[in-house]
């Protein structure tokens, strides 16, 4: 084991993955604040005060796939699914632009009944109607030419989170249909077309280890994502994940005050997962360095059926009520949220 390596990270170092792997191990509650420190000072250079806030709406609870941490997999027969109509998606935008949302993230499981063509149509309509709003799309794997057909169409920026950075690990986490090498493939496509590019994991995934940790950081090092998103897994009781353990918060807000610092431009919200293990989970992330909040646009009458994991809070208001819900937690911490599409400023 080498050294523990905190002060040639906060010194702008890029650490081995064994150097990873020790930061990750030697974990300490001081370690942990004075990363957080140094990851506040280097966010308050780029992005000041300001939390950009993305309207997450949830399109539809259909997937092909079968992720065996994930509540919506296609073997999950207790699953009551939904899919919105482009009216639908519109008129949460709409509520979305009123309440200062300048970015909307189209969300949901792999569910064919959005073709090209159909995502085409709500694409150009959104940007028609509000074009001084991004468009990100967070649909799982496509093909190179979907993704550049989406691209024209206007959409901004793609959410893919890589999930882990180990070929082993990827291959426990999910079934043999589903290949690390494609999901690779997709996030450099996206980047090769243009969009602003998403990966992102869970912290405390089912045979995740310091190793596979180290691996992931190595891999935001280099791709230098334009956002990131972490948070803890959740188990689901209705999928074989069902009996593991939950993410911890500590460890989840570590790991973002070091992909702050590894990358300081970075794009990196505190999740929704984050406020449902720990009350004051999305707080607690955006002061060890996170700058962006996700709160959910759907209509609430689907939102308790987007259930990727137990117990997801913020499933009962409405979109004014979480706005000024968040609102009111960030003044709390002297945070205030930014009507802004929130670019990453690099
Ligand atoms: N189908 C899209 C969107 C997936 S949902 C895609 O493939 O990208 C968004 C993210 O939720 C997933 O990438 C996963 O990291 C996370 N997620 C799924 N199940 C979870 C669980 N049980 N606990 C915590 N996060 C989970």
């Amino acid at each position: 084991m080498s050294d523990f390596p905190i002060k040639k990270l906060m010194d702008g170092g890029a650490l081995s993955l064994e150097e990873y792997e020790s930061l990750i191990s030697g974990y300490s509650d001081e370690a942990a604040e004075l990363l957080a420190k140094r990851a506040l000072e280097l966010k308050k250079e780029i992005y000041g005060d300001a939390v950009f806030v993305r309207g997450l709406i949830e399109i539809s609870n259909y997937c092909k796939n079968d992720c065996l941490y994930c509540g919506i997999r296609r073997s999950n027969k207790n699953a009551d699914r939904y899919r919105l109509s482009e009216e639908q998606i519109i008129e949460c935008c709409d509520e979305g632009y009123k309440l200062g949302f300048r970015t909307f993230v189209l969300q949901g499981g792999e569910d064919a009944y959005y073709t090209d063509e159909v995502l085409i149509g709500i694409i150009k309509t959104i940007k028609g109607k509000y074009p001084d709003c991004a468009v990100t799309l967070s649909l799982g794997e496509r093909s190179y030419e979907s993704y550049k057909r989406l691209f024209d169409a206007g959409a901004d920026r793609y959410l893919l989170r890589h999930e882990t950075a180990d070929k082993e690990h990827y291959e426990k986490l999910h079934p043999s249909e589903l290949s690390f090498d494609n999901r690779m493939r997709c996030l450099k496509d996206l980047r090769k077309i243009g969009y602003q590019v998403g990966c992102g994991f869970m912290v405390g995934s089912p045979y995740q280890t310091p190793k596979t940790l180290a691996k992931d950081l190595k891999f935001i090092e280099e791709f230098k994502p334009d956002m990131c998103g972490i948070g803890p897994f959740v188990p689901h009781h209705d999928t074989p994940f069902a009996h593991e353990k939950q993410g911890s918060a500590k460890l989840t807000c570590y790991l973002l005050s070091i992909i702050r610092i590894i990358y300081p431009p970075v794009l990196l919200p505190s999740t929704t997962a984050l406020g449902t293990i720990d009350p004051y989970g999305r707080e607690k992330g955006i002061l060890a360095g996170a700058n962006v909040l996700m709160p959910n646009l759907s209509p609430v009458s689907v939102r308790k059926k987007y259930e990727l994991y137990d117990n997801k809070i913020c499933t009962g208001e409405e979109s004014a009520q979480c706005k000024n819900c968040l609102e009111q937690r960030m003044l709390s911490i002297g945070c205030k949220l930014a009507v802004d599409r929130g670019d990453i400023k690099k």
